[in-house]
């Protein structure tokens, strides 16, 4: 690779927007404001990417909504980004200018901590995530460091179908393998953008789904049931035979009691999300023959490589709704009021 002493720019400088724009949150509970910034130079390391599409995740409501503490403000949410690259800071090896990459919500692990040296980036002790220590992708252009981007081999893919695999993809991914191979009936409460590309990857690897709505809600058990759920009901509901296991994508901590009452014997119980609700005291007997709640943090790189070879190989069917930029706060309060199916995604 040549000259990776200095940022390279695609175009001349003068053909460069000389600004960008970032939908901010300034502080919790507030709507994101679009500002306009001069577009940032990557440092060594990094890339600048410009965003072709960043899907909204429920972390990203977490954020907004104040629910996970904030260390940064202003900061620009957006953690399942697609973006071309754009420029590169020093020292970049891998990568290429027009290179369309992802940026995930692991945007930085230490590579020396107990947790990095044994494998387990995702349990760094000292992380950076995007769009929650550094800005993210709810912009025009974003920052990222490059050995954390992902290359994305899905030239025909349209971006806002890739983004969504991001996070709901990895994550839920991440998800299905902690519920274990031998997981062969499967529970999933809560049918938001993670359930709807897991279900299609469980029934592909031959998994029977079982999916929990909330009560009542015969659209989304539907949805569920045209991506290859064996079987949709209400969370008040009993599937027709207990589950090997059960994950919860929902940020409802009553759904941890629900999953265990509906799994058999030795049934694990895989929680899915960043933030849940407070669980509920129940009966130990509920717990009782060996099984077991776990939760699933974050994800490594090696996750990644695996679900997007796994999505070369069996296509996901990745259900999204588009907004513009401005829009985010639209998006985030269709999110908030469960008004979306799949996933919801930005557009700059
Ligand atoms: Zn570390
Ligand atoms: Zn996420």
């Amino acid at each position: 690779m040549r000259n990776t002493s200095e940022t390279r720019d695609i175009e001349p400088a003068c053909a460069v927007a000389p600004t960008m724009r970032a939908m901010v949150l300034n502080a919790a509970l507030l709507p994101l404001q679009l500002e306009r910034r001069n577009i940032p130079q990557p440092g060594p390391g990094e890339l600048r990417l410009r965003v072709l599409a960043c899907a909204v995740c429920r972390t990203d409501l977490h954020v907004v909504d104040g629910e996970l503490p904030l260390p940064v403000l202003p900061i620009v949410p957006g953690h399942e980004i697609v973006g071309i690259v754009e420029a590169m800071g020093a020292g970049v090896q891998g990568h290429r200018i027009g290179d369309r990459v992802g940026v995930p919500w692991l945007g930085h692990s230490c590579g020396c901590c107990a947790f990095c040296a044994d494998g387990r980036e995702n349990l760094c002790d000292t992380p950076r995530f995007t769009g929650y220590h550094r800005d993210g992708g709810f912009a025009s252009h974003v920052i990222a460091e490059a050995a954390f981007c992902l290359p994305l081999a899905m030239p025909e893919t349209d971006a806002a179908r890739i983004a969504p695999l991001l996070c709901a993809g990895l994550i839920g991914w991440r998800s299905l393998k902690a519920a274990g191979d031998g997981a062969q009936r499967l529970g999933i409460f809560g049918f938001g953008a993670a359930a709807h590309l897991v279900t299609q990857a469980a029934v592909a690897q031959g998994r029977e789904v079982c999916a929990f709505t909330r009560a009542g809600d015969t659209a989304t058990q539907a949805f569920a049931r045209s991506l290859g759920a064996a079987w949709a009901g209400g969370s008040n509901e009993r599937p027709p035979e207990l589950l090997d296991a059960a994950i919860i994508f929902a940020p409802a901590g009553e759904l941890v009691p629900a999953a265990l009452r509906v799994v058999h014997k030795g049934g694990r119980v895989v929680c899915g999300g960043i933030h849940m609700s407070d669980i509920p005291a129940f009966p130990y007997r509920l717990l009782w023959e060996e099984r077991s709640v776990v939760s699933v943090a974050n994800l490594t790189r090696a996750d990644a490589r695996e679900f997007l070879d796994f999505v070369q190989t069996h296509p996901l069917q990745v259900h999204v709704r588009t907004y513009p930029l401005a829009q985010a706060n639209e998006a985030l309060a269709d999110l908030r009021a469960g008004r979306i199916e799949g996933a919801a995604v930005l557009v700059p």
